[in-house]
């Protein structure tokens, strides 16, 4: 059975003593369930501090970048070996926001993948299409081809199925107040599943497919209730523990039943 991850994404938000009450808040308010993770996901500094604090709970520590280098004179870059260290268990691939700010494109999404992979990590790629794409009516093969593209390089590779959590972004919902609805949000979460399962069969059914994009309290519910959505990558609700752990609470009152 796949699972069902609930992400926070903090972005770079936050001061160490913030950082820790936030972690510590959702650490001592969660509980062990099966097929069920939740992940703190703070900028580099703060990966130690969090990992301390959430040390007694199952709550799982993820990074926002890695260096698509595994060593060396690359001023500024932090490595995967590095994020392993902290105590990390995912990574944060091909956020729109990287894509955008800082020109990431497939090549060097891929030199990251591997590295992530080299050291027995887990990767959320991010793939979501931008308005105008959406407008243009030609979003689903726009975001098939951001899947397609890495799959390409690692299609052979056990340990890239083994370890792929995919997030399907709408960049047109990310911090803007706009969810997508449930409706439009199972529509490509399905529609990446067939996708996959074109390409690996029922392998497919393994692998969690997580919605972002303005997912607070209030939409949790409807869209936990699709089929095809296995948790969520949030941004600005995973900043207050009141509103992560919502967050949190509402999926697991609906998964119950799913
Ligand atoms: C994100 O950054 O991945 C995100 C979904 O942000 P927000 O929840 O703020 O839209």
């Amino acid at each position: 059975m796949r699972k069902f991850i609930v992400a926070g994404n903090w972005k770079m938000n936050l001061q160490k003593d913030e950082a820790s009450k936030l972690v510590s808040e959702i650490a001592k308010n969660i509980s062990e369930t099966e097929n069920f993770e939740v992940v703190c996901i703070p900028p580099f500094p703060y990966l130690f501090t969090a990992k301390n604090e959430m040390k007694e709970s199952p709550a799982l520590l993820g990074a926002q970048d890695v260096s698509p280098e595994s060593k060396g004179a690359f001023t500024g870059e932090v490595c995967a070996a590095m994020l392993k260290d902290a105590g990390c268990k995912f990574v944060v691939v091909g956020h729109s926001e990287r894509r955008q700010y800082h020109g990431e494109q497939s090549s060097i999404l891929k030199r990251k993948v591997a590295r992530i992979l080299e050291q027995g990590l887990s990767l959320i790629f991010c793939i979501g299409e931008t308005l105008p794409i959406r407008e243009q009516g030609n979003y689903k093969e726009y975001v098939a081809g951001q899947l397609v593209e890495i799959i390409e390089d690692f299609n052979e590779n056990d340990a890239f199925w083994n370890n792929l959590v995919i997030a399907y972004e709408p960049v047109w919902a990310i911090g803007t107040g706009k969810t997508a609805t449930a409706e439009q949000a199972q529509e490509m979460c399905e529609f990446l599943r067939e996708k996959l399962k074109e390409i690996k069969g029922s392998k497919a059914d393994e692998i969690s497919i997580l919605y972002g994009g303005s997912v607070k309290p209030e939409n949790t519910e409807e869209l936990t209730k699709q089929k095809d959505i296995d948790g969520f990558l949030v941004g600005g609700a995973s900043l207050k523990a009141e509103s992560f752990l919502s967050i949190i609470n509402n999926s697991l009152d609906v998964i119950k039943n799913k």
